[in-house]
């Protein structure tokens, strides 16, 4: 398509509100400054500041038997409605990592994610596979715009990124950094992305063969990204790994009780 010379002004110009407001908020974060409307704490942004002094990808021992679920690249719909309503019966907390993209069409149900009590995380904007090749700059605008769509959305800032794909470079480690992020991996995969290859029982078969205390559980609500499955075997596989996993003397936790 042609780019019009209007259009390419007024792109200028969003970039460069962008870059203004990742300035003021990185002068805003250095400067030693308590945001006044995120909601948190003087006591909990002490404990964030304290608790970005450690590993952010470490695992705590803990004596309990705590499982984290944690669900991708939503919200998306339906899918995400029928998963929170599943949670909520069952009366669980779970972490949701949301793309940027999908809160702007679907703010209600990233609303309901934080209504309910669950963790709402950073995902990145387009769920971009080059990431990892950005620079610090063009990589620290995804994280600020997705930001801007869960804080437009919810009123909430988001403290933890989960990397698409799981890939980080050392220039991402950096900025998430710098940006007062933490980093939330995942250490059981029960390939529920992959549509074909995973069926409800699969799923479960997956997650209870892998299971242990502190394990952070990879599954998706979201849709719209390359790689665009139906999340029905999802959806089918959660109460059954709830029930499952509780018989089994598990709690269900946020990733922000495991990951210390
Ligand atoms: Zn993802």
């Amino acid at each position: 398509m042609k780019k019009s010379r209007t259009k390419f002004l007024v792109g200028a110009a969003a970039v460069a509100c962008i870059a203004l407001l990742v300035g003021v908020r990185t002068l805003y974060r250095y400067g030693g400054v308590v945001r006044q409307n995120d909601g948190r704490s003087a006591g909990e942004s002490a404990r964030r500041s304290a608790e970005q002094k450690g590993n952010a990808s470490a695992t705590a021992t803990s004596t309990k038997k705590l499982v984290a679920l944690t669900f991708d690249d939503g919200p998306y719909g339906t899918s995400t409605k029928q998963i929170l309503d599943i949670l909520k019966a069952k009366n669980v907390h779970a972490t949701f990592f949301v793309l940027g993209m999908n809160v702007a069409k679907y703010p209600d149900e990233v609303r309901r994610e934080i209504a309910d009590g669950h963790l709402v995380g950073n995902h990145g904007y387009n769920h971009l596979q080059t990431y990892p090749t950005m620079s610090s700059s063009t990589f620290a605008l995804d994280l600020l715009r997705t930001e801007e769509a869960i804080v437009s959305s919810t009123g909430a800032h988001p403290t933890w990124y989960r990397p698409p794909y799981g890939a980080l470079s050392a220039t991402m480690r950096q900025v998430l950094h710098d940006q007062g992020f933490r980093i939330a991996l995942w250490n059981v995969d029960p390939e529920d992305w992959n549509y074909e290859k995973s069926s409800s029982t699969a799923i479960i078969r997956n997650v209870e063969s892998h299971v242990r205390p502190d394990a952070i559980i990879l599954m998706h609500d979201g849709r719209d990204t390359h790689i665009n499955y139906p999340r029905d075997n999802t959806i089918r596989a959660l109460p059954i790994i709830i029930d499952d996993l509780r018989a089994r003397g598990y709690e269900f936790v946020t990733v922000d009780e495991i990951v210390k």
